[in-house]
């Protein structure tokens, strides 16, 4: 597959100059601290991602700015300043001290994308709280085992949530306090023993409140990892990521002070926080937060209607929007945006490809992982895209192929993707597996279990996750390359690789493919996808299996289950499935 790079016009042309203009040395300037003092970070005085992304813009004209436009899934608008977030959030911290919670606490939160969830998240922060927020289409097991791995003390949660909790509430002893958001309840809920109204605790607390300086390195968010490949981990972060929030904020989604940003992606995972929460704020953007789910009309309406200008999603919704046809979004004005920028998976070419059709510029690839915290490899606006190349690693970053005893490879050479430790965002361990944690690390490289290239101009490009590499007849086969081919066909909507034990080869490709709209699964189009992908592919690469299916095994998060492709097809045990997305 030869796809041209897509170059862009000179700095001086543009029409909106980059942040970033020399990617390779920044100028040469560059040091991480200089960001820490540009936010106003100072250790044991207000050093917290509390303070950079909210209170810090309370000494500026950003005061009044409004932080958030909300959009509720029925229509709902309600917008927020930098100056409201700064007293709602005081309130919160009141709270969560008022109920003892003390420095390093848990506090987790599960609740829908509502302005409360962004209030209780940097409330826990200024109380010096660890902050947990889970994705709210999870059911009972799935947040049992995190409550209980993580200790949780408090709960901020909804009625309606927890009504779905019933069956699991007895064996969460940690937990002292529930505080129930009240709003939009539409359950027949009534208050239990431990349960606190968030209206009501609001309403008493004082708005003033100083917030609890950490150091550098206390921890402040938890995630747990998206299941992609096993069982979630709980990766911990610390508050110096913030200043990596920040300079990727500028950096690779290109954050400036007059744009509308909107990130699609839920807080329950790590791209909802560090890219939903602290890199637009603490670079005082305004942002649009949408609590609905995809659908493709109301996401063009939305682009619409607020403006947006620089908009972070993922290639599961790319894919779903390029099924939904190119004649759709003919019908919204679109011409706001003007960055648009995709992580979470591999981003197929012919993606990026549409991108330049229907918003008429690339859509920018980023890698990043729920353990390295923030963007370390991304196609920034100032540089050629190259389609189906991730990019380039930030300034300040150092990322390598190294072969399979840990030494680094030359360019052209296929191998694991490792980073040298540290970066500011790194997580600092797995909650309660610290033997894992330093599993991670060899060799001085953190080892970050994805296979990757990079070419001679210094771009990486995705083979597949070391777990799903298909070793067939001599050759490592990566699932990315074909899918990526298959889905070149305009019968096809999405398509799941994986590598199927054979006597001979060892393995062989395998391919389930779900279909657009319109499209039969017939003999002679499965036929035409094995000879189309015998075309773009060399014939070891080439599926010698074609499976239609209406549509892949996904996690919440939108990323293909290749592991649960396979055990499905080997009739093994799924393993865990704590974040499959329902069928
Ligand atoms: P688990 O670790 O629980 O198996 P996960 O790895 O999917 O789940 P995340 O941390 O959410 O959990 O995802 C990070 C992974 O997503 C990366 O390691 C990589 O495999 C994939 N990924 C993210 N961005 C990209 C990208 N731009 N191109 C290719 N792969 C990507
Ligand atoms: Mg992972």
């Amino acid at each position: 597959m030869d796809y041209s790079p897509i170059t862009k016009a000179p700095v001086d042309q543009m029409k909106v100059r980059p942040n970033l203009i020399d990617v390779r040395t920044l100028g040469g300037h560059f040091d991480w601290q200089s960001l820490e003092k540009e936010l106003g970070l100072v250790e044991g005085v207000n050093y917290n991602l509390a303070y950079a992304a909210i209170d810090r813009h309370l000494e500026s004209a950003r005061r009044n700015k409004v932080a958030l436009y909300w959009e509720g899934k029925g229509g709902e608008q309600e917008q927020y300043t930098f100056t409201d977030l700064a007293q709602l959030t005081n309130r919160f911290a009141n709270v969560l001290l008022g109920l003892g919670v003390k420095k390093g606490d848990r506090v987790f939160l599960f609740m829908e994308r509502i302005p409360e969830l962004y209030v209780a998240f940097f409330g826990a922060l200024k109380a010096g709280a660890v902050v947990g927020p889970l994705f709210s289409a999870f059911g009972p097991d799935p947040v049992r085992d995190r409550l209980a791995d993580s200790g949780a003390r408090v709960l901020v949660t909804t009625p309606d949530l927890k009504v779905r909790l019933e069956p699991i509430l007895d064996s969460l002893p940690d937990i002292k306090h529930y505080v129930m958001v009240n709003k939009n309840n539409r359950s027949s809920y009534n208050p239990a023993k431990l349960d606190l109204s968030y209206e009501e605790v609001m309403a008493n607390a004082s708005s003033d409140f100083k917030i609890v300086a950490r150091s550098k390195d206390d921890y402040s968010i938890m995630h747990y990892t998206s299941g992609t490949t096993g069982k979630p981990k709980g990766a911990v972060h610390v508050h110096q990521a913030t200043i990596q929030h920040y300079a990727t904020g500028r950096w690779a989604l290109d954050l400036q002070q007059n744009d509308l940003y909107w990130c699609t992606a839920d807080p329950g995972w790590v791209t909802g926080t560090s890219y939903g929460m602290s890199a637009p704020w603490t670079n005082g953007i305004s942002q649009l937060i949408y609590e609905g789910g995809y659908r493709a009309s109301t996401w063009y309406s939305l682009i619409q209607k607020y403006k947006v200008t620089v908009w972070y999603t993922a290639p599961t919704a790319v894919r779903m929007l390029m099924k939904a046809g190119d004649s759709l979004p003919q019908q919204y004005d679109l011409s706001s945006l003007r960055h648009i920028c995709s992580v979470g998976e591999p981003l197929n070419p012919e993606a990026v490809i549409w991108g330049t059709k229907v918003f008429k510029q690339p859509i920018h690839d980023n890698w990043w992982q729920t353990e390295t915290g923030a963007i370390l490899i991304a196609n920034y606006p100032v540089m050629a895209v190259r389609p189906g190349s991730m990019g380039r690693p930030i300034p300040g970053v150092t990322a390598s192929i190294v072969d399979d005893t840990f030494q680094p490879m030359p360019p052209g050479k296929e191998g694991h993707l490792a980073i040298k430790p540290p970066w500011p965002s790194m997580f600092r361990t797995y909650w309660g597996n610290e033997a894992m944690y330093r599993s991670k690390f060899k060799n001085g490289w953190y080892i970050t279990g994805d296979r990757a290239r990079r070419d001679e101009d210094g771009y990486f490009w995705f083979i597949g996750r070391a777990d799903d590499v298909i070793k067939s007849a001599g050759h490592l086969v990566g699932p990315f390359e074909v899918e990526s081919a298959l889905i070149e066909h305009p019968a096809v909507a999405e398509a799941g690789v994986i590598g199927k034990p054979d006597p001979i080869a060892m393995e062989v490709v395998k391919a389930f493919v779900a279909l657009k709209d319109g499209y039969q699964p017939t003999e002679e189009l499965r036929r035409e996808l094995m000879h189309f992908a015998r075309k773009k592919l060399a014939a070891a690469v080439a599926p010698r299996e074609i499976e239609f299916v209406d549509k892949l095994p996904k996690t919440r998060s939108g990323k293909i289950m290749r592991r649960l492709l396979k055990a499905r097809e080997l009739g093994l045990p799924a393993g865990d499935t704590s974040t499959l997305e329902d069928d």
